[in-house]
Order: structure tokens, then sequence, then C-alpha cells
């Protein structure tokens, strides 16, 4: 029996890795999760857009552990603010703030928008970086309206305030399963996927 291709994962966020692993089972390949590693530099995601943090994520572990490795980095980009809060998603409201802390603030900001101007998407990059070629790049968006006020307990950031017009719910009312068919990270790794099979 023929060993299985070993990517490494740069995410120690349990989901992502059970997200990933079922993307690299369709190749066969296996996912490791950056746990398994000792020593493993912490990277630090100070680029303007999502790109540059999946891509230096990607790229720093494979050099690291001379193997392949899957980057990512997602956030939301709502329009009436000009895409923030973008790649400062996770920091909006300060930089240790919780994810209710940061979709009150956007809340805030949006007081008064009418919701024809409420657009927003969430985006995610995806990097795969392998020793010795040109790092591989896909992204997934999906997109909604920001609600006036939360609904919904399940998923995790701004969900409960992400309405999806085409379900009459916000993301956080979506089950996990369905919210997983139809996620940005779901059409970027759908896209990598293609990405990859098209190389061969
Ligand atoms: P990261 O890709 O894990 O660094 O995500 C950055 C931030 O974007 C998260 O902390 C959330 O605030 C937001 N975000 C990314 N993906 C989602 C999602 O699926 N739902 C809600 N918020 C998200």
């Amino acid at each position: 029996m023929s060993e299985r291709k070993k990517v490494v994962l740069a995410t120690r966020n349990k989901g992502k890795v059970k997200e990933f692993n079922s993307l690299f089972a369709e190749l066969g390949w296996e996912g490791i999760s950056l746990d398994a590693f000792e020593g493993v530099p912490e990277v630090v995601e100070d680029g303007d857009t999502f790109e540059a943090n999946a891509l230096k994520k990607a790229t720093t572990i494979a050099t690291y552990l001379n193997m392949p490795a899957v980057g990512d980095d997602s956030g939301l980009e709502v329009d009436a603010l000009g895409g923030r809060p973008g790649v400062y998603s996770a920091r909006y409201a300060g930089e240790h703030a919780s994810d209710e802390q940061n979709w009150r603030k956007l809340l805030d900001e949006l007081r008064g928008v009418p919701a024809q101007q409420r657009t927003a998407r969430f985006r995610c990059v995806l990097v795969l970086a392998e020793p010795g070629k040109e790092p591989m790049v896909a992204q997934g968006t999906c997109e909604g309206v920001i609600a006036e006020a939360p609904e919904g307990t399940n998923g995790f950031g701004y969900d409960p305030v992400f309405y999806l017009p085409d379900k009459g719910v916000t993301m956080a009312q979506l089950p996990p399963e369905e919210k997983n068919r139809i996620s940005h990270r779901a059409m970027a790794m759908g896209n990598l996927l293609a990405a990859i099979k098209r190389q061969g």
C-alpha cells in the first residue's frame, strides 16, 4: 500500500482541521494538525490582505517543516464600511475582543443604515505551499446582509448578525452541516480542490 501524501494544516483550530480533512480525504491526502509538531514558529497575521496572511502562514510552515502546508485566512467585508472589518475581523473591537463585542461594534456602526445598503460577504483565502513549487491560491465567498439584531446560537464570530436573504435566517440559525456546505470556507476548499486536480 502506498503512503498517503501528508499535508500540514497551518491552524490549531479543531473545527477547521476537521473541515480540511474531509477535503483532503477526497484527494487521498492526510492532513496533519500543527499540534502534532513541536517548536513551530507562531505566524503573526500582519498582512493587509487575506491572501498575504494565508500565504505567510503556509510558506512559513512549509519551509520550517519542509513539507506541504495549507494556510488560511478569512473575515467579513461590509460594503457600507468600505470592506471593513476585513483582515481585522477577529480584533475589530480591540486586540482581545470577544465575538459578541465585535458584532456589537458592527451593529453600532451600521445603526441607521438601510437594509439595501447593509450588504456584506464572508471571504476565505486558502494557500497550498509546497517546498520548491509555486504556491497555489484559492478563495471563496458567501454573500449576505448585516441584520439589525442578532439571531441564533450556532457557529461563531459574526454568524449571529450575518443574514442570508435566500434562506431567511442568519448564519447562526443554520445547522452546522448546512453552514459547512455554503460557507466561504467550503467554497474556497472546493476551488482549491479543483485547482489541485487540474494540476494533476
Ligand atoms: P480566521 O480566519 O480564523 O483568522 O478568522 C478571522 C475572523 O473572521 C474570525 O475571528 C471571525 O470574527 C471572522 N470569521 C471568519 N469566518 C467566519 C465565519 O464562518 N463566521 C463568522 N465569522 C467568521
